[in-house]
């Protein structure tokens, strides 16, 4: 026949000579490792393979746990014995096992310092000096041994090592450099085996939270990340490219400075990983709320080099968070801000006046005679008279305002940048606009009328507090309600009339 067909693995390796079979094994366990069994299966088949047709005695790996000037540790992982009696993977001496290297012959130094510069080394157990090491191969019954390093990644990994225990076997060149062959396929198989396990962790990891990968080299000036957050377009699997600037131009400008600021001052502590939650805009334009989680890489003078890691999208925890913090803040009933909000708010209102005397007014609104709406028209039809005057009041409110229910049927109003005369005239606008407008229901006008304290800021007074800011205009409250209800009381008026000190107080309560 003109032309031979067949597959690697079925190739015969009884041929005429050990180069060739060696050849053969090695081209086989070459399709093996990188496409079939891979590691460790490939590995076993292998080291068996070599082992039958070098008619060594013993096949083994070594591992480099760890090594430094004093010691090394080592594991045996896998062997090839060509009998039982040459054994030795499952004796516990083997068991990560530990070598001084300090006060080791000259010779056992000699031979790490050559593997671990990657060369390979043929011993005669009978020519080495008297000591430690000729004891330790002897004791193992050895005359000749071939080691060759592993190496992966640039870094000595291990020692493919063949052991003869019948000869004193002088390894040709060309069966030297054919063996240091089939290390290269065991530093590539093992460098697979590595990154189909980073895989799989990668793969649980976008499984659980639609991470995207991601990588900003700030010396290039390139950005790439991995599709699934960043594209608005489901199922594709290229990497997306793009320039440093445009990469920084997809992050919201709300978050853009902050996240310089994070960043920098990660560095300034020294440290090299970074989290940050940021809008960032996809391919379409919508903004999507991510986390990134990156490490930091900084050259030696500590400016940021490199940015990389894994952005999650955290849009279901950002609107769980927005939820909580509604919940916090709001009240249920009427949806405006509740007490705590008003606390807060008012406090940091005094401060601004204390700092920078930017002066607000405080409105206390209490509505009339509620319990009679409460038991005329029901609870039900009370609960929906409070919406009804939330509604009103902000109808006659700015944005910057604050309307919050205080109590039951309380309300406080924070008008910033406000005094108490202008005050009086939206205070009024908001009285006359709940009496004029009546709750309609099916039964009829709801009729309800309400009424106001206002208290403002004394420009130069400085012993303003939210204490008292706040009994000054429950005391105009309590005029207003003494005046016959339906009407708006401000603390000049009061002072003007000498009344500000003639009624009770009754304590807030959040002191
Ligand atoms: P005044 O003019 O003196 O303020 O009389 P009032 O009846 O409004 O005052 P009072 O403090 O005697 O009664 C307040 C009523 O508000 C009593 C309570 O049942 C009612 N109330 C408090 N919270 C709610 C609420 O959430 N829903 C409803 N429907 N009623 C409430
Ligand atoms: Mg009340
Ligand atoms: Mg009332």
């Amino acid at each position: 026949m003109a032309i031979r067909i067949g597959r690697i693995d079925e190739l015969s390796l009884t041929q005429e000579t050990k180069q060739n079979s060696l050849l053969a094994a090695i081209a086989k366990s070459a399709e093996e490792l990188t496409s079939g069994k891979g590691w460790p299966n490939g590995v076993i088949d292998l080291m068996a393979d070599l082992g039958r047709i070098t008619r060594v005695s013993r096949v083994w790996i070594f591992q480099v746990i760890e090594i430094n000037d004093d010691y090394i540790i080592q594991d045996y992982p896998f062997e090839w014995a060509d009998s039982a009696g040459h054994a030795q993977l499952s004796m516990p001496k083997f068991n990560t096992f530990r070598r001084e290297v300090k006060n080791a012959s000259p010779e056992y130094k000699q031979m790490l310092e050559s593997r671990k510069r990657g060369e390979w080394q043929s011993v005669i157990v009978s020519q080495l000096d008297a000591g430690e090491f000729r004891e330790n191969l002897e004791g193992q019954g050895i005359l000749s041994m071939l080691t060759i390093p592993i190496i992966v990644e640039g870094k000595w990994w291990g020692i493919l090592g063949f052991d003869d225990c019948k000869r004193e076997y002088h390894w040709s060149e060309v069966e030297i450099a054919l063996l240091r062959t089939a290390t290269y396929l065991l530093s590539n198989a093992i460098l697979r085996d590595r990154l189909s396990s980073k895989t799989k962790q990668f793969e649980i990891l976008k499984g659980i939270t639609d991470a995207s990968t991601w990588e900003l080299d700030l010396v290039s000036g390139h950005f790439w990340c991995s599709p699934e957050v960043f594209a608005s377009q489901n199922g594709l699997t290229e990497n997306i490219h793009m320039s440093q600037i445009r990469a920084l131009r997809r992050i919201h400008p709300q978050d853009r400075k902050n996240v310089f600021a994070s960043i920098r001052e990660h560095i300034r502590e020294g440290k090299n990983t970074f989290r940050k939650d940021l809008r960032v805009a996809r391919d379409c334009g919508e903004y999507v709320w991510i986390e990134i989680i990156a490490q930091l890489s900084t050259n030696e003078k500590h400016e940021l080099r490199k940015l990389s890691g894994i952005a999650v999208e955290i849009l279901k925890r950002k609107q769980e968070e927005e939820k909580l913090r509604q919940k916090a803040n709001k009240d249920p009933l009427t949806g405006v801000d509740n007490r705590r909000s008003f606390d807060r708010h008012f406090a940091k209102l005094m401060y601004r006046y204390k700092e920078s005397h930017e002066i607000f007014t405080l409105l206390l609104l209490d509505l009339d005679h509620f319990k009679n709406v409460n038991d005329t028209w029901g609870h039900a039809m009370g609960d929906e008279v409070l919406r009804h005057i939330t509604r009103i009041c902000k109808r006659n409110l700015r944005e910057s305002d604050q309307l919050a229910r205080i109590g039951g049927e309380e309300f406080a109003i924070l008008l910033s940048g406000i005094d108490e005369n202008m005050a009086r005239t939206i205070g009024e606008r908001i009285r006359m606009d709940v009496e004029s407008h009546p709750m309609q229901t099916k039964n009829g006008p709801i009729r309800m009328t309400l009424s106001l304290g206002a208290a403002g800021l004394e420009r130069d007074s400085g012993s303003n507090s939210c204490e008292q800011l706040y009994q000054q205009a429950d005391s105009a409250l309590y005029a207003a309600k003494n005046k016959g209800r339906n009407a708006l009381v401000a603390c000049h008026d009061m002072d003007a009339a000498g009344e500000r000190s003639t009624y009770e107080w009754i304590q807030p309560s959040w002191s």
